[in-house]
């Protein structure tokens, strides 16, 4: 699944030696009360669409996740797999609803939930925005830059952009979320002029990412598509490893999808004011976008598979780039669904 990069000019910066990979950090086993298979099934059955995954169960009080078990079983997939798969949970964040923390293997991963869940889990009542910024502090002090958060589903329940302002104050608030589960689409990180949008009005360098969510499988009886096969998380790195995949998502290295419409982007300032799009498709595309200062500043038809410019742009603190393809068929059920992609920020 790994894929070298064939060209010079690469995405965000010019490196002949990166390749991009995709994963998946929103998967939930059997080991939370609502998930379907062991860890080593969800590798095994994932690793055709897969270069890394996360294990992310539902975290909460010990009847509904098993959390040694979710650990054991993600040490044993590892010897057996040799692909980063990391281990952490969905938390019941004191703002509703649900993050992600992530850290790498050797910086006390198990004991982050360990540490977290009992001091700060919202079903035991420790509530509003003020707790939310106690439990960013408390990562911040024990973990420092070692770990990251992601906002999943802002859209379920949707939270105000008002705290996620307050929360972009913590450093460990890197990604927001746009797709969870099936086509669930947070217009809060969707929507030009969103709260995303005004994050990276206010300067809060937050990327964007998709999850499956996954629970059970169609083929299973649910009604989930296994990681990455519906939607992909494309990471630009030196090499498929738990750093480079941390720092791809800390530092908005990576574009997210769903529908695998896109590939090898280059997305970079070409001088003098000058932006450089170049977008490879693997189906029919509707429109591209680019977006700067919560406003759409070019608009383009794309009717080939490949998509090349290079303009001048207006100042701004940020650019990015959003893109629509055309309906297509889904691949489990009756009728259609929209493909899209995110390109993360450049920053001038
Ligand atoms: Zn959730
Ligand atoms: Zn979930």
């Amino acid at each position: 699944m790994v894929r070298t990069a064939p060209s010079a000019v690469r995405l965000w910066h010019k490196d002949n030696s990166i390749m991009w990979i995709k994963g998946d950090l929103h998967v939930h086993s059997h080991c939370c009360k609502d998930g379907s298979l062991p860890v080593a099934e969800i590798v095994e059955r994932s690793k055709e669409y897969c270069d890394f995954l996360a294990i992310s169960g539902h975290c909460r009080v010990p009847e509904f996740f098993r959390a040694e078990q979710q650990y054991a079983e993600v040490l044993e997939a590892r010897k057996k797999y040799n692909i980063p798969i990391f281990n952490t949970g969905e938390v019941e964040f004191p703002v509703p609803r649900h993050v992600i923390f992530i850290t790498t293997p050797d910086n006390r991963e198990f004991e982050l939930l360990q540490s977290l869940v009992p001091r700060f889990c919202r079903r035991n009542k420790v509530e509003g925005i003020v707790a939310a910024m106690e439990e960013l502090a408390f990562l911040e002090r024990e973990w420092g830059e070692k770990v990251f958060m992601i906002f999943n589903h802002p859209n379920a329940p949707d939270v105000s952009t008002e705290d996620l302002l307050t929360i972009a104050g913590s450093p460990v608030f890197k990604v927001l979320a746009c797709v969870d589960r099936r086509e669930r689409r947070a217009p809060q990180t969707w929507d030009v002029g969103g709260a995303w949008d005004q994050l990276l009005m206010q300067g809060h360098r937050i990327s964007a990412r998709c999850g499956s969510d996954f629970h059970r499988h169609f083929d299973d009886g649910g009604d989930d598509q296994l990681p990455c096969e519906f939607v992909q998380d494309c990471l630009e790195v030196r090499e498929n490893s738990y750093d480079e995949i941390f720092k791809a998502y800390t530092t908005g290295r990576f574009f997210c999808q769903a529908g695998d419409i896109l590939f090898d982007p280059v997305f970079t300032f070409s001088g003098n004011g000058r932006i450089k799009l170049e977008l490879n498709f693997k189906s029919e595309m509707e429109r591209v976008e680019l977006i700067s200062d919560g406003k759409i500043i070019e608009s383009f038809d794309v009717p080939q598979e490949k998509f090349s410019a290079e303009f001048a742009v207006p100042e701004g603190k940020y650019y990015r780039v959003r893109g629509i393809g055309k309906m297509q068929k889904r691949k489990y059920e009756e009728g259609e669904f929209e493909p899209l992609f995110l390109l993360n920020p450049l920053y001038p």
